[in-house]
């Protein structure tokens, strides 16, 4: 991949849709990044600082929105989340696709930047199967669950803003068909 086609990759998705297993799975691949996004909400059991999310306070969240070196920032369920432009940057300038995983708002913004992009809206079969997906994960209490599961319908009617829908009935399928979307399994 040389860096003319290394790509901003937005990928967006209702909770649990899935979006995070498939970026880990394309970091795997030499040339993918992933930008890790800076956050004000508390880490969750298993997430790690810097590896994640950049874990900040809101001074220093605001500190950074006032300095400018955000590419996008946006408040999700009541807490700030950013990606840091020089991250971005210096993931293409090296060449490589950079995955950033934010909301339709961070991706309204990143459409906006004119930078080199694909953006990917990640679809659960259903709101039934995503129900089950979030209890299984269990990682939210029940009020945050339901104030998440609310968003889902209006996040979904807003799909058609990406590039491409992809549809996680299945997992495996649904990373082999974005490998193919950034053009990852032509071989040497
Ligand atoms: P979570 O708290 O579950 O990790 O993420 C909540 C939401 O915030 C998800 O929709 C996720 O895609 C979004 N998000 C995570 N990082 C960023 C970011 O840097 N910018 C924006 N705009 N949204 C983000």
């Amino acid at each position: 991949m040389s860096s003319d086609h290394a790509k901003v990759v937005v990928v967006s998705g209702p909770t649990a849709s899935g979006k995070s297993t498939l970026w880990q799975r394309l970091v795997q691949h030499p040339r993918v990044d992933f930008s890790v996004s800076v956050t004000t909400r508390p880490p969750r059991d298993g997430e790690e600082d810097g590896r994640d999310y950049r874990f900040l306070s809101q001074e220093e969240f605001d500190a950074l929105v006032a300095e400018g070196v955000f590419l996008e920032h946006a408040t999700v369920h009541g807490r700030s989340y950013g990606t840091l432009r020089a991250d971005v940057e210096k993931s293409l300038e090296a060449g490589h696709h950079v995955v950033l995983e934010i909301d339709i708002q961070g991706a309204d913004q990143v459409r906006e930047s004119g930078l080199p992009q694909v953006s990917l809206f990640v679809q659960p079969p259903s709101l039934e199967v995503l129900r089950e997906r979030l209890l299984a994960r269990g990682t939210e209490d029940p009020e945050e669950m339901d104030r998440r599961l609310e968003v889902v319908e209006e996040e979904m009617a807003q799909s058609d803003q990406y590039d491409h829908v992809v549809v996680n009935d299945d997992l495996d399928t649904m990373i082999a068909e974005v490998e193919d979307i950034l053009g990852l399994r032509q071989k040497a």
